[in-house]
């Protein structure tokens, strides 16, 4: 009933993206891209230097520099974990393609900081873009702390978070790559191997407010991908399944899709043994035995070490996002191990999940499935979500 079967759909199958969505998210991506770094080549026509570069690097006179901007997708597009919306609108499905922008850094405040200013860098991305979006008639969103964002129509919107990193690594990465393949150098891509090299807390974000900040978009990517790769891709689909779940659940709502990613690599690391690949109800079911008692407690960020996911969440939010993944936990139960009436079990489960739930008995078995669920035990249960971790 989740992952479905060759001759009839399931769960996911619903939640994937229409052909439709996918191809004008990456034609207008592409348009984006070759339109931004045109504009970057005769940037002084957008903005001038005193705006675009820190008054620093003007007085140095590192200003005149040609700059040449990259691309990258990144987020639930790099991961896979895209859904389509249960609720539209106001949900949407969002691609994020981080431009990457090497510059040379200097020294302010005793710190390396990018020359090119981030606010700077937001005026120009956004005054080469105004035409263009003029010509599709998409609108900017200018709202958004970290990112310039691109409403492509009702139902889709492109993220652009604007990175820098330093110039000197990236002609140090890339010299030999070039001197090899001189396609290279044109390329409007991020080479993989080029942004697999930068050096840890190297890449910059820039912020609307003019402050630039470390983040990595990498380490992400790299922990969600070692979890899928030591647990299988079931854990990507369990974690695409919650996502649904989310977003029926709630039109908008403060339980992001790292938290839920980051509840399902907890679950899966406590457990002895994989789950097996074509169960995905156990595999689900397991998580969500868990997920009251972790959406109850402190969730680590996996990849920003004393950061919590859930800081930001008021006391009747969290009791909300408790109970509904409570009720989760026992429409499941009850449809996968306490039900003998297909008709009901696929009914609890369109309670939690919505209609994307197929209608469809053909893709119920009845077995003794409780003995198979208890089959894979946690090792420690509940173990305390801050101590793990440590193994990855
Ligand atoms: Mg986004």
């Amino acid at each position: 009933l989740f992952k479905g079967t060759i001759s009839d759909n399931g769960y996911l199958d619903h939640l994937k993206i229409s052909d439709s969505a996918d191809e004008v998210l990456r034609e207008a991506k592409d348009v984006i891209r070759e339109h931004v770094r045109e504009g970057f080549k005769v940037a002084e026509q957008y903005v001038q230097k005193a705006v675009l570069f820190e008054r620093a690097a003007v007085l140095a006179g590192m200003a005149d520099e040609q700059l040449t901007p990259r691309f990258r997708i990144q987020g639930s597009f790099a991961y896979h974990t895209v859904n389509s919306p249960a609720q539209n609108p106001p949900q949407q499905i969002d691609l994020d393609d981080g431009i990457y922008l090497p510059v040379s850094f200097i020294s302010m405040k005793g710190r390396a900081q990018p020359s090119v200013a981030a606010s700077g860098f937001f005026t120009l991305v956004e005054k080469i873009l105004t035409p263009l979006c003029q010509k599709y008639e998409w609108d900017i969103d200018r709202s958004k702390s970290s990112c310039i964002r691109i409403l492509i129509n009702d139902e889709v919107h492109i993220d652009l978070p604007l990175y820098s990193i330093p110039d000197k690594e990236f002609k140090r990465i890339t010299e030999a790559a070039y001197a090899a393949d001189s396609a290279l150098r044109s390329s409007v891509e991020f080479a993989d191997f080029a942004y697999r090299s930068i050096p840890h807390d190297q890449i910059m974000l820039a912020r609307r407010n003019g402050t630039w900040e470390p983040s990595d978009p990498r380490k992400i990517e790299d922990w969600f991908n070692g979890a899928v790769a030591s647990h299988g891709k079931v854990l990507r689909r369990v974690c695409r399944y919650l996502k649904g779940w989310r977003d029926y659940q709630w039109p908008e709502c403060s339980l992001s899709s790292i938290t839920l990613m980051a509840c399902a690599v907890i679950v899966f690391d406590e457990l002895s043994g994989d789950l097996p690949d074509d169960r995905d109800d156990i595999a689900l079911l397991k998580v969500c035995e868990r997920l009251p008692s972790l959406l109850s407690g402190s969730i680590p960020n996996p990849v920003i070490p004393g950061m919590m996911l859930d800081e930001k969440w008021k006391p009747e939010e969290r009791r909300d996002f408790q109970n509904r993944a409570a009720s989760l936990y026992s429409e499941l139960t009850q449809a996968i191990t306490q039900t003998y009436e297909k008709s009901t079990a696929i009914s609890r489960l369109q309670k939690v999940f919505g209609k994307r739930i197929p209608n469809n008995q053909t893709l119920l078995l009845i077995s003794s499935e409780e003995a198979e669920v208890k089959a894979y035990p946690a090792i420690s249960v509940p173990a305390p979500a801050v101590q793990r971790s440590k193994s990855g």
